[in-house]
């Protein structure tokens, strides 16, 4: 017959801090992380922790004393017959012996895994989901920039619970399969496996009674509107993140995050490219030949840009006006406005017209065109 207070090695009359101590010191010397080459230590403590899980429960330890081990068999403990049939409930009552609230015993756990283990409810917060929204603005509101507000179905913390989805305080109690720490250790040859927690999903707390409004969740979905700024220069297929709009995080988690994607209206007259503005400019062959000056429109003002368009202009001639642009989305500065000219030919000539180009040919001289003798005269080694 099995002598649990043997086992951890205190008196009959141990108080619970006695047995809790004593089984800490053996459990940790057996633990299989530490012991993979050595099975009988597995056998241990899966012995230490059977004894430690009856001698700290006042009632077991009682029916214990009064009747030994057979009587608990059967009695709620454990899945099986045997308390201990499992490493991976021994690792449970281990983690359970170290959870909590505590005394002295944690900094030896700590160094014992380093530090890197038994976060259990900590690691169980998590950020809420991030959302994704379109947002359209004209050329003009994406130039200037501008304040839109959206709307988005969030999840956000229950206002009847606060979050934790109970009915009340009293209404949380630590979970008992993991003992509040959210995970079990499971052994695997030389590894130790850690699981989330099934019963409690890894929050090491369990809710008796749930929150009327939200049904234990602990969060609802809202319709919330957001006002999104919109920074001057921005382009389009462009991303705004809004930190903190998206649903309400786990468990004291942040919240997600609202990713805006922006789509700007193309413009009539003006194309972007950077920050640059463009505009094609169509002028006829005699504003080209002789020079002229246009009136072009500015986006953001009704005061027109005027432009002198010198004599012997050529198609594909660009005229830069400079700081008419766009403001760099992040405040590098203004881009230009780059006009790009374009020579039209004329068509639907009247019969004067045609009369007036054809004396007009007749006066051409080959200087009148200096691209086209250029080009002829290459073609003389031809000929
Ligand atoms: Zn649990
Ligand atoms: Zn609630």
């Amino acid at each position: 017959m099995i002598d649990y207070y043997q086992v951890l090695g205190v008196s009959r009359d141990a108080n619970q801090s006695e047995i809790k101590k004593a089984y800490r010191k053996l459990a940790l010397n057996y633990h299989p992380d530490k012991n993979a080459d050595n099975p009988d230590a597995e056998k241990k403590f899966k012995e230490v922790s059977e004894a430690y899980e009856v001698l700290s429960d006042e009632q077991k330890r009682h029916t214990y004393d009064q009747y030994g081990a057979d009587a608990l068999k059967g009695a709620g403990m454990g899945r099986g017959n045997r308390p201990f049939s499992s490493t991976e409930e021994a690792l449970r009552t281990f983690m359970g012996a170290f959870g909590g609230s505590s005394s002295s015993g944690d900094s030896v756990f700590d160094s014992f895994f380093g530090g890197s283990f038994g976060g259990g409810p900590k690691e169980y917060a998590r950020q809420g989901v991030s959302k994704k929204a379109q947002l359209s603005v004209s050329f003009e509101e994406a130039a200037k920039g501008i304040e839109k507000e959206i709307a988005v179905m969030n999840y956000a913390a229950c206002d009847k619970c606060k979050g934790n989805g109970a009915r009340s305080s009293s209404d949380i109690k630590t979970c008992l399969t993991c003992h509040g720490t959210g995970h079990l250790q499971q052994a695997r040859g030389f590894f130790s496996i850690s699981n989330t927690c099934p019963h409690c999903h890894g929050s090491g707390k369990t809710i008796t009674t749930p929150c009327s409004a939200c049904h234990g969740v602990g969060k609802i979905k809202k319709k919330e509107r957001v006002k999104i700024p919109i920074p001057a220069g921005i382009d389009d297929g462009m991303r705004l993140r809004m930190t903190g709009y998206g649903d309400v995080g786990d468990h004291g988690g942040p919240p997600g995050d609202l990713y805006v994607y922006i789509k700007v209206k193309p413009h009539e007259v003006f194309i972007r490219e950077g920050d640059d503005l463009i505009i094609n400019l169509p002028i006829s062959i005699t504003e080209a030949a002789l020079g002229c000056k246009r009136d072009l429109p500015r986006l953001l003002s009704k005061k027109p840009i005027r432009l002198t368009i010198p004599p012997g202009t050529q198609t594909g001639k660009v005229l830069h006006v400079k700081g008419e642009g766009l403001k760099n989305v992040h405040g590098h500065g203004t881009g230009d406005l780059l006009i790009h000219i374009h020579v039209e030919t004329p068509v639907n000539l009247s019969s004067k017209q045609k009369a007036l180009l054809e004396d007009f040919k007749a006066t051409e001289s080959r200087e009148n065109s200096p691209q086209k003798k250029s080009f002829l005269d290459k073609l003389k080694i031809f000929f």
